[in-house]
């Protein structure tokens, strides 16, 4: 069960991540949670700094995508300025948005990645999927009501495992 809840790779934020050696796993398609991963709640908008990354992703021949449990039109304007398909109110770590996001862009399992700041959604619905999940540490401590409780759930699991240890990062 916890190998349900370990991320395959471990890295301090999106700006961490070594997307080349992503390229040399044949990673082809990203998938970026929203809040705590590209931003923190409290921002309504994409920092310069983020539509440079999606830019050069992009430009460096990754597909993009945001699949954030947040609502429509929060998710929507994020995506806008990434110039980004996206999924909202995607249930993670459900298998469904997961399944619709493959089905409908026609993707490979073994060339997606999950790159989200959460272990209860991000990593577990990746994990339970298939797809290349990789954990961020989370971008400020301000979360919504329902990821309080997925942190304090978060918090026990590190407790009483040793899945991975904070700021402790691999890849
Ligand atoms: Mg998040």
């Amino acid at each position: 069960m916890i190998n349900l809840y370990k991320p395959q790779m471990y890295y301090k934020d999106i700006y961490h991540i070594n997307y080349n050696l992503l390229k040399k796993k044949k990673i082809k398609y990203l998938i970026f949670d929203l809040d705590n991963t590209i931003a923190d709640c409290k921002t309504n908008k994409p920092s310069k700094e983020m539509i440079t990354l999606f830019k050069k992703l992009q430009k460096d021949g990754f597909t993009t995508y945001i699949m954030s449990n947040a609502f429509k039109k929060r998710v929507n304007t994020f995506a806008n300025y990434l110039n980004t398909k996206y999924y909202y109110l995607s249930l993670k770590p459900l298998k469904i948005t997961f399944k619709r996001l493959i089905n409908e862009n026609n993707l490979k399992i073994q060339e997606i990645a999950m790159i989200g700041d959460e272990i209860y959604t991000d990593i577990k619905g990746a994990n339970k999927i298939g797809i290349l999940s990789i954990l961020v540490d989370r971008l400020t401590k301000h979360d919504y009501f329902l990821t309080k409780i997925s942190r304090i759930r978060e918090n026990n699991l590190f407790k009483k495992t040793n899945i991975i240890k904070r700021g402790e990062y691999y890849e």
